[in-house]
């Protein structure tokens, strides 16, 4: 199964990385229109409750789909968003396509979480509070329905860090830190972070049973959430034993292809409707 995937991947990565070096010059100013024409739609990968199965929220992922009809992914383009200042302004069409997805259903089912993902820069600039809020009035949704996804690179600077997760968790945003594990965030930092998820990064479940000295960082992860009482999510599991050996050790949420790829929002609702009939009543998200 690994081989077809990781070919599948090999190609689509090669068919973004031609197209953007066809782009290359003139690479920022084509991102820029792209946002002028909202060129970006949004999948969603299911988070996935280890212990039942059930689905408790999903990640919002932006995907740039150019006009011929390719998509490329993320890690090709953020980082540049983030280097031309583009990134607020796509952190905020993230927002207009979230609140166009799920409002119907989030209005429906207050608790489900969605998470996005959002640079430093989307702190720094004015208004963004607002600009949460006034999306979550559009939706008819509350705080509590949004998460929000910062990595450790993205909470780097202490006070800064402090006061926004302060504000944000005050005014009931869940707050998670993404890619957990590749920076070099300290406990005691950790410590003084609102937060309220740990996302443990793809390397570290990747290793698992390995035996490679990645494998042993994970367990001194999970003891490190569970003293500051931060919920887990495991991100990109795919496998089984991986899933077995997280739920084991306490972890309590789980993302990735065993579950799920990343789909278009109808797909999730469709499957949270097969979960409730099968569970004989109306959908419910949070176990
Ligand atoms: P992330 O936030 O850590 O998102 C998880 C990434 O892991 C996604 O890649 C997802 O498709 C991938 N993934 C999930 N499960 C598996 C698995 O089982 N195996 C493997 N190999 N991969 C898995 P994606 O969609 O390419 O996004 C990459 C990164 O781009 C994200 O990492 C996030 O940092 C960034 N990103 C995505 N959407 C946004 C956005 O709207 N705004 C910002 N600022 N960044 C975004
Ligand atoms: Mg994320
Ligand atoms: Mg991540
Ligand atoms: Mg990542």
């Amino acid at each position: 199964r690994l081989v077809p995937v990781g070919l599948v991947a090999g190609i689509a990565l090669t068919f973004a990385i031609v197209s953007l070096a066809r782009l290359q010059m003139s690479l920022p100013v084509a991102l820029k229109a792209a946002l002028r024409r909202k060129e970006f739609i949004l999948e969603y990968q299911p988070i996935v409750d280890l212990r039942s199965g059930r689905w408790t929220g999903v990640e919002a992922l932006v995907r740039w789909r150019r006009p011929e009809g390719e998509v490329i992914l993320p890690d090709l383009f953020i980082p540049l968003a983030e280097q031309n200042g583009l990134i607020v302004k796509l952190t905020q069409l993230v927002l207009e396509r979230v609140c166009t997805d799920t409002a119907a259903f989030l209005r429906a089912h207050p608790d489900f979480h969605v998470g996005i993902n959002v640079a430093p820069a989307d702190f720094h600039a004015g208004g963004f509070l607002d600009s949460l809020q006034h999306a979550l009035r559009q939706m008819g949704a509350r705080e509590s329905n949004l998460m929000l996804e910062v990595t450790e690179r993205g909470l780097l600077d202490p006070v800064v860090a402090r006061e926004t997760t302060g504000l944000l968790r005050r005014h009931g945003f869940l707050l998670a830190i993404d890619d957990f594990g590749t920076g070099y965030s300290s406990l005691s930092y950790l410590e003084s972070l609102e937060l309220d998820y740990l996302k443990i990064d793809r390397s570290f479940i990747e290793a698992i049973g390995t035996g490679a000295p990645t494998s042993q960082v994970v367990g001194h992860i999970i003891g490190m959430a569970r003293d500051l009482g931060l919920r887990m999510i495991a991100e990109g599991v795919e496998s089984q034993a991986q899933a077995d050996y997280l739920r084991r050790q306490g972890v309590q949420y789980g993302q990735g292809w065993l579950f799920g790829r990343p789909m278009p929002f109808w797909e999730i609702v469709r499957h949270l409707e097969d979960q409730a009939a099968r569970e004989g009543g109306p959908v419910r998200a949070a176990g």
